[in-house]
């Protein structure tokens, strides 16, 4: 049996910083991760000036641009009405005006090599979190299995943050509420050709929106699909996703002469949900499996990081003293859990105007709202905001 201080289930975003954070303050964590390394493809890419903000609050900041992500000041698209500016978040009063672009696993082996300064954290890779352990309806820990056997890991405080699918989330009874945003995503890689543009960019047209997220040797694909729409488009054959690529990105991605064959092709079920209370006694969900969002404004890994600074800046004294206090954990819930909750609102409302947008007509009463719409869309004001509420989410959260 290993005694911690805190216990952290999962080495996402949200677990690495918390891990990271409290390590910092003189505690000891340990933190599981069920997998090997964190290579794996179906994470996000984009670190807002939110989390460049905390970084350079921890000192990090440099040392992560050291890295060299690809800085994304602005983040704009193309509709057949023309190229429209979705972000641009030089408009932000911060020091990070940019979307700072660097695949997830760089960021998160980052985050714990700069963690493991710190003589009070342990990363455990390979170790998956099977059970709570729960004495007299309080948590006390976890059962873990790991390739030299199963360990119990016992702390006063248990943090679940293993995503959003949460297995402690579940054995701990705690209830969501779900929406189901009506898309799907096809997840696919194309070549960056040597002349092709540089930057992420969006496109929507052809009742599609499709992402190219530039990762430099090659382009990441995200192809915005009508939700349970895949298997149709599966019976349609290759040929016709590939049309549309042509059709509507011919200059990025060779314009998908790549794409042979289905199996090149993933699709994620996009979800949005939330726990109705984040929290029991002995243990607090944060990150994905507190809430899952949509993959709109890419605000999952920033919300993730801003749950673990709060819950950092909450909770440090009392893990401290050995007793946090169902009160103390609430107020983690309080801090965020609204937040959350408006940005999912916000999210629901871009993805449906997205929609709508990318299936306007070209001539008729529906071109001429659409045409009111996208001058709406494009004026100061509205760009401000969108910037702000995408790159600094909707309140700021610091580093205490
Ligand atoms: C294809 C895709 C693209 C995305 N693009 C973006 C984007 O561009 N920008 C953005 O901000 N967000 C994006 N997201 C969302 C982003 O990846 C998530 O918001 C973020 O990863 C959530 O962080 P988290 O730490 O809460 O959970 P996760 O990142 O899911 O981390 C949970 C971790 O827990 C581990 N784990 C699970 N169960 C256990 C267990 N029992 N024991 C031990 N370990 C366990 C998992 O292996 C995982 O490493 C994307 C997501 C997907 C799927």
């Amino acid at each position: 049996m290993t005694r911690t201080q805190c216990c952290i289930v999962g080495g996402g975003p949200a677990g690495a910083m918390l891990g990271l954070l409290l390590a910092r303050k003189g505690l000891d964590v340990v933190v599981l991760e069920k997998n090997g390394d964190f290579l794996r493809d179906f994470r996000g890419d984009t670190i807002h000036p939110s989390t460049m903000e905390s970084l350079d609050e921890l000192d990090l900041a440099e040392r992560f641009l050291e890295l060299k992500p690809a800085l994304t000041p602005v983040f704009s698209g193309r509709t057949p009405a023309g190229a429209v500016t979705l972000a641009d978040f030089r408009e932000l009063r911060t020091r990070f005006p940019y979307i700072a672009m660097i695949p997830q696993w760089d960021f998160l082996n980052f985050l714990t090599c700069e963690a493991t300064r710190y003589p009070g954290f342990h990363l455990l890779m390979n170790a998956e979190a099977t059970e709570l352990i729960e004495e007299d309806g309080v948590v006390r820990g976890v059962r873990v299995r790991s390739a030299d056997g199963e360990d119990e890991i016992r702390a006063p405080l248990t943090v679940a943050a293993d995503g959003r699918s949460s297995r402690l989330r579940d054995r701990a009874g705690l209830s969501l509420a779900a929406s189901s945003p009506p898309i799907d995503v096809l997840w696919f890689r194309l070549p960056h050709g040597p002349d092709e543009p540089i930057g992420t960019t969006g496109f929507a047209g052809d009742g599609r929106v499709i992402v190219y997220i530039d990762r430099r040797d090659y382009w990441q694909v995200a192809y915005v699909i009508p939700k349970g729409s895949a298997d149709a488009l599966r019976r349609a054959g290759i040929d016709q996703l590939r049309d549309v690529l042509a059709r509507v990105a011919p200059d990025v991605g060779g314009g998908g002469a790549a794409l042979r064959s289905w199996d090149q092709v993933s699709v994620l079920t996009v979800r949005a949900d939330r726990l109705r209370r984040w929290h029991r006694p002995g243990l607090l969900c944060i990150g994905y499996a507190a809430h899952a969002m949509s993959p709109v404004g890419g605000v999952g890994i920033n919300f993730a990081i801003q749950d673990a600074v709060a819950a950092a800046n909450l909770l440090a004294e009392p893990i401290r003293s050995g007793h946090v206090s169902d009160r103390q954990l609430a107020a983690v819930q309080r801090q965020r859990a609204w937040q959350v909750r408006a940005m999912q609102l916000i999210q629901a409302g871009a993805l449906r105007l997205a929609v709508r947008a990318s299936a306007t007509p070209r001539r008729g009463p529906g071109a001429l709202l659409a045409g009111v719409l996208g001058r709406l869309f494009g004026l100061g004001p509205a760009r401000r905001l969108r910037a702000r509420a995408v790159g600094l989410g909707i309140r700021r959260v610091h580093v205490a």
